[in-house]
């Protein structure tokens, strides 16, 4: 999958931002006010140009709003820097899903620390994709790369091939695991003891060359 390279851009504004649209991801909206949404979702595409850009995710009133939207194209990055912004703001953490095609398959709000997959329609998605196929981005209000618990989460959840780390400060921390690489959990946690360091970067670099991992900081 090819991944827009500015999907994290904080200098564009998103579509929803520019049009003052707000969605509340946990309110479950009225059939009349997914109808207003929906009307001024297709004026702000018109007055700025986008064309097919609300992605598709598992939100209830979103997913009704996607039913007339959905062709993830590079249109969607908008959306997602928006998606940003609004979790840096509110200094929580939000994780998108993306599949192999780069279609977005969830967006989930967390807490400051983490967000949780401890519910079916998250465990579906893990379930029923392919075996290393699903990139999972969450942002980091701490600044930092990617923990262990993010490493771990991914080496566990066999549809997952990539987790990425975003911060404030533009960077983006990605580790990825190849579709054949059979890292054991025992590995894992020793390796991540012997690479240590006081630089988490430099830590995770070792442990990718370790474990034939890829690891990468921009
Ligand atoms: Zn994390």
């Amino acid at each position: 999958m090819k991944l827009p390279e500015d999907l994290f851009n904080e200098k564009e504004k998103g579509l929803l931002e520019k049009a003052k649209i707000e969605i509340d991801f946990n309110k479950d909206y009225s059939l009349d006010e997914i109808g207003e949404l929906e009307i001024k979702l297709k004026d702000a595409c018109l007055d700025y140009g986008f064309t097919n850009c609300i992605p598709n995710v598992s939100c209830k009133a979103w997913e009704k709003i996607c039913d007339n939207f959905i062709d993830v194209t590079d249109k969607l990055q908008a959306v997602q820097d928006w998606l940003i912004r609004k979790e840096m703001k509110s200094g929580v953490e939000r994780t998108i899903i993306l599949d192999e095609k780069g279609k977005i398959m969830q967006i989930r709000k967390g807490t400051a620390e983490n967000v949780s997959f401890d519910d079916s329609v998250s465990k579906k998605i893990f379930d029923t994709a392919k075996p290393r196929s699903l990139d999972v981005f969450h942002n980091h209000p701490s600044n930092s790369s990617l923990s262990y618990d993010d490493l771990e989460f991914m080496l566990f959840t066999r549809a997952v091939r990539s987790v990425s780390a975003v911060t404030k400060l533009g960077k983006r921390y990605t580790m990825s695991i190849p579709l054949k690489n059979r890292t054991l959990v025992g590995e894992f946690r020793k390796a991540w003891e012997k690479s240590y360091d006081n630089d988490l970067n430099k830590m995770l670099k070792k442990l990718a060359r370790m474990l034939k991992w890829k690891y990468t900081a921009k």
